[in-house]
């Protein structure tokens, strides 16, 4: 049994990147604990109610149906896409990896998830995610640091998808997450599509599509199940260590 600790950005992160594989340690019997920086509250339309709460709540349901054995919540303030100057993004890095440090060697965690240095698409509480989880791999020594990332060229054929279905695409978005060469680990996780649906409808507050407004979790939620299984069969993982071109299957490659 090991310990692996999934390292997000807000609420929903988790269920769109890694929850195939989350679902998938649980049910071999290793420990599965996610720890999320922000509640998320910026990605929430104005409306009634505290909806940081809500999104934690959201998050809590997710993290259960993943078979998490602890969720771990920050609480620092969602930085937004714009950036905010007391936001998670405009936080000291060092001292919120000393914080996500302690989790790791706690729980003696001998794996942990983070993002590319450009956070996948550039968001900047994305982007600190790596800046965190690579100090804290330091400092807590942790052996196996996986970037959760989308091979590139699956993703322009989804936006080609999307051209052609009347969505349109945010600017630049062929040029974000990672390109198949760089791809360590391609994780299959269809015999738990069904967890990582349930987890991506979790956040309810995510799967609709307000003022017409295309959300991608809400996007991917409404495909037909043979399409979410082709689409979402796959999680994608950069390890840095290990020598280009490797192709592993399992996170835990060499541990297992
Ligand atoms: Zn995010």
């Amino acid at each position: 049994m090991v310990t692996c600790l999934f390292f997000h950005a807000h609420p929903d992160d988790e269920a769109l990147l890694t929850a195939g594989t989350m679902a998938r340690l649980s049910a071999e019997g290793h420990r599965v604990v996610l720890v999320v920086a922000t509640a998320g509250e910026a990605g929430l339309l104005a409306g009634g109610g505290d909806p940081g709460a809500l999104r934690r709540a959201e998050l809590r349901s997710s993290a259960a149906v993943l078979g998490c054995d602890r969720l771990v919540e920050l609480g620092y303030p969602d930085s937004g896409l714009l950036g905010s100057p007391d936001g998670f993004s405009s936080q000291d890095p060092y001292r919120v990896a000393l914080r996500l440090a302690d989790v790791l060697r706690e729980e003696n965690a001998r794996m942990l998830t983070s993002y590319d240095p450009n956070g996948g698409y550039g968001h900047p509480d994305h982007r600190q995610v790596h800046a965190v989880a690579t100090l804290a791999a330091r400092l807590a020594r942790t052996p196996i640091v996986l970037e959760a990332t989308v091979d590139r060229s699956w993703y322009a054929r989804g936006l080609k998808a999307a051209r052609l279905a009347g969505i349109k695409p945010p600017p630049g978005a062929d040029q974000v997450y990672s390109s198949r060469a760089e791809i360590t680990h391609r994780v299959d996780v269809r015999p738990w599509l069904a967890d990582k649906r349930a987890s991506m409808a979790a956040h309810a507050s995510q799967a609709s599509s307000p003022g017409g407004d295309t959300r991608t979790l809400a996007a991917l939620l409404r495909l037909p199940r043979p399409l979410f299984r082709l689409a979402l069969g796959t999680e994608w993982y950069v390890r840095r260590d290990v020598p280009a071109g490797t192709r592993m299957t399992h996170p835990l490659a060499e541990l297992c």
